[in-house]
């Protein structure tokens, strides 16, 4: 931007970042779902809620507040975690129903399965549920009415979409930062973080970025963001992730149990350096920061 005046230095600490966990079970990732069946998912032993517990200690410790995206499916089980989640001062936001790519839902359906994990989502956590993350970040382009079904459904936002192509998931032509994607609307849609090196853009807001990878790639890449860039990060991680005592599923592809078990041991060390390093926030706060700066820009009047 020539010619525009120069920009106040921005630090580390400065911008708020938001901190996000897919609330889901071992046996619930996408990694799994040609080996494990929706329908022998109460034959297993679940563990999300123990591990959720050891989640909240880590964010009471680092003093952070943070956004759980969680399956109707989950917290219909565990309305005892849901209620304590809430009262720690965390948002509950949705995550569907039972972790269906929204891309291999209709419309309809799509519908229904937000209505069916909101309804228990609030029920249960005794909050307004305004956010929702796509299993699997699965709005892309083969979905142009989910952001207008979310809209119609009340939701003020959505974190569901990873610009950046990746062999799961993508919608490389996106948005990289906040954007209104129904005109008319006011419901904002905050992409995954990615950083963008030379040109190309590479997946840098969780998953197995920060947990295969080395801790200082993870803490570049979001400096980089919040510096560079002058945006906020969107960090994401599940609550399996911390959990190196979980069932290994011996029949899963070599590459999906690679993908999954690599550096459990070592996660929750990890968040702990990630916490202290910058400025984290619950999802609709960085919302309200993005929704200000946007502006009315794209809402009809
Ligand atoms: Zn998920």
């Amino acid at each position: 931007m020539s010619g525009a005046s120069p920009l106040p230095p921005v630090s580390r600490q400065t911008v708020l970042n938001g901190m996000s966990v897919d609330v889901e079970d071992w046996f619930q990732v996408g990694a799994f779902e040609h080996v494990i069946a929706r329908g022998e998912w109460d034959g297993l032993g679940r563990r999300v809620e123990a591990n959720c517990d050891a989640i909240l200690e880590l964010f009471v410790a680092a003093g952070v507040k943070a956004t759980f995206f969680t399956l109707g499916w989950v917290a219909e089980r565990h309305p005892a975690m849901m209620r304590r989640i809430a009262e720690a001062g965390h948002e509950i936001a949705s995550h569907g129903w039972d972790h269906k790519r929204v891309f291999t839902l209709g419309e309809a359906a799509f519908a229904e399965d937000i209505a069916r994990a909101q309804g228990v989502l609030e029920q249960t956590s005794g909050t307004a549920v305004t956010g929702y993350r796509a299993p699997s970040f699965s709005i892309d382009a083969r979905t142009p009415w989910a952001h207008e079904v979310l809209a119609r459904h009340g939701y003020a936002y959505s974190s569901s979409v990873a610009p950046i192509v990746h062999d799961h998931y993508g919608w490389r032509e996106a948005p990289r930062f906040a954007f209104r994607p129904v005109s008319g609307s006011s419901l904002i849609e905050v992409p995954v973080t990615t950083a963008e090196v030379a040109g190309r853009r590479m997946a840098a807001g969780g998953g197995g970025f920060f947990r295969l990878l080395p801790y200082a790639l993870s803490r570049w890449a979001i400096e980089r963001v919040n510096l560079r860039d002058g945006r906020p990060a969107v960090f994401y991680f599940h609550p399996w992730e911390i959990d190196p005592d979980q069932p290994r599923r011996a029949d899963a592809p070599l590459r999906s149990r690679f993908r999954h078990y690599t550096n459990l041991g070592a996660m929750a060390g990890k968040l702990q350096r990630l916490l202290g390093a910058f400025s984290w926030g619950r999802m609709d706060a960085v919302v309200a920061a993005e929704a200000a700066r946007l502006g009315a820009e794209g809402i009809a009047a």
